[in-house]
């Protein structure tokens, strides 16, 4: 068996959904699942509606108009999605009628993208003969806690969703199922949070313990760099679990990192692949990756990154400095990336505004705090990097060459990554520095 998960270019438009079903058709080798993202764009209109109708606007024109011009390019009925836009608008008067949409509002609404989605990509398979059908996520088995945006499936899911699925594919029917969304056990809709359908297919592949998860996507697999920022950067053809995962945390937008462990538990192999050239072997994610490899696999980046810099000397030497300060980040639901610290100062790079202003004035308790802002962060991720005597002078040779200053810089606690914090400014030519120096291009 194998889980196929498209994401929202490859069910957006009518030319790469022929892509879409072409290759699943391919695929009868291995029974297919396949899991299906919004079309591209829907989940942020889908956002957008909610707030504009808690203040009292309600308009899912823009959203009906998206759906119905993909119904169209395949001659299918619009009655097909009429019970799933007759929800959306429900929602959205609900919420308009109580002036605001809270987290399980907001959910509820998002949802209904991937629901259309489910169920346009199951009646355009069914046009290339398979006997593919519509699923919501939540009625074969995805059922979650409610904690909602952020929704995670409960403890018996995998026993549920093989309950429901099995019987089915074994007699020969290809599901279509919704990406990102669940339900609570009481019934009420939730999402796995933003680019969640990748988890979903992730959950999925590790509950019917299928041979792989291929994760069909608009580029060609997880790239040595952002392709913007380097021209020249190349498709990584295998990768570590733990390889991808710094990856996708330090930034390389192609998988989402909670997607990889319901994989790495079972030994699933994870494979990227290009919706657009899907002869491109792509990238294969496996427990082991390759293990050859020596050096440098990629260097990815994160832009607008802000820098939280506490000292303290009346704490000098003093124990809990550490845990007081993580308590603060806790407490706020700050997430840190990446910690340096000295003696009598902790410096900790943070990639959102939530909570921060918060948490800046909680730390402010503690020691003297300055937050700078537009930072770059760039990592350099590499197999056995601690056993690399290389890589790091090759870092600061090619960055010393270019002029340019490091900020910070933490390396080890992975094994596998040296992250480095330079301006924003310099956050291009940091990459292309790096990538030049290891790769060549
Ligand atoms: N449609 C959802 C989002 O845009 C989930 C996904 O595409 O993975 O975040
Ligand atoms: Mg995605």
């Amino acid at each position: 068996m194998r889980v196929m998960k498209f994401g929202g270019t490859s069910v957006g438009d009518p030319a790469r959904i022929v892509n879409l079903c072409e290759i699943v058709s391919a695929a009868r080798s291995l029974p297919p699942v396949v899991v299906v993202s919004a079309a591209s764009k829907v989940t942020d209109m889908l956002l957008t509606a909610a707030r504009n109708a808690a203040r009292g606007e309600v308009d899912a024109g823009p959203i009906v108009a998206r759906v119905h011009g993909l119904l169209d390019a395949f001659s299918l009925a619009r009655d097909l999605v009429a019970a799933e836009l007759a929800g959306l608008d429900a929602a959205l008067a609900r919420i308009a009628a109580k002036g605001a949409a809270d987290a399980e509002d907001t959910d509820l609404v998002a949802s209904f993208g991937e629901r259309i989605s489910a169920r346009a990509i199951a009646a355009t398979l069914a046009q290339y003969g398979l006997d593919a059908r519509p699923y919501d996520a939540f009625d074969v088995g995805m059922i979650t806690d409610d904690r909602f945006g952020a929704a995670e499936p409960v403890a018996d899911h995998a026993a549920r969703l093989r309950a429901h699925l099995l019987p089915r594919i074994e007699a020969g029917v290809v599901p279509v199922v919704t990406g990102f969304v669940g339900k609570t056990l009481d019934g009420r809709v939730t999402t796995l949070g933003r680019g969640g359908s990748d988890y979903s297919a992730a959950v999925i592949g590790a509950a019917l313990d299928c041979d792989e998860i291929e994760i069909w996507t608009d580029v060609p697999g997880v790239m040595s760099s952002d392709p913007r920022v380097v021209p020249g950067a190349h498709t990584i053809a295998s990768l570590s679990f733990d390889e991808a995962a710094e990856l996708a945390y330090f930034g390389a937008k192609v998988l989402h990192p909670k997607t990889i462990h319901p994989a790495v538990r079972r030994g699933i192999p994870v494979r990227v692949k290009n919706t657009f050239a899907p002869e491109h072997p792509g990238t294969v994610i496996t427990t082991e990756g390759d293990r050859s490899a020596r050096g440098p696999r990629a260097i990815a980046h994160k832009r607008n990154i802000t820098v939280v810099h506490v000292v303290s000397t009346r704490m000098l030497l003093a124990h809990g400095f550490l845990s007081r300060i993580f308590e603060v980040f806790t407490r706020h639901r700050v997430v840190v990336d990446l910690v340096a610290t000295s003696e009598v100062s902790v410096s900790c790079t943070v990639d959102r505004e939530e909570g921060l202003a918060d948490a800046v004035r909680a730390l402010g308790e503690i020691g003297e705090v300055s937050v700078t802002r537009g930072r770059c962060l760039v990592c350099v991720v590499a197999a056995r990097i601690l056993t690399d005597p290389s890589v790091c002078p090759r870092i600061f040779t090619a960055l010393g060459r270019e002029n340019i200053a490091v900020q910070l810089l933490s390396m080890g606690a992975s094994a596998i990554n040296v992250g480095l914090v330079v301006d924003d400014a310099l956050g291009d030519v940091t990459v292309r520095a790096l990538h030049r120096e290891f790769f060549g291009a």
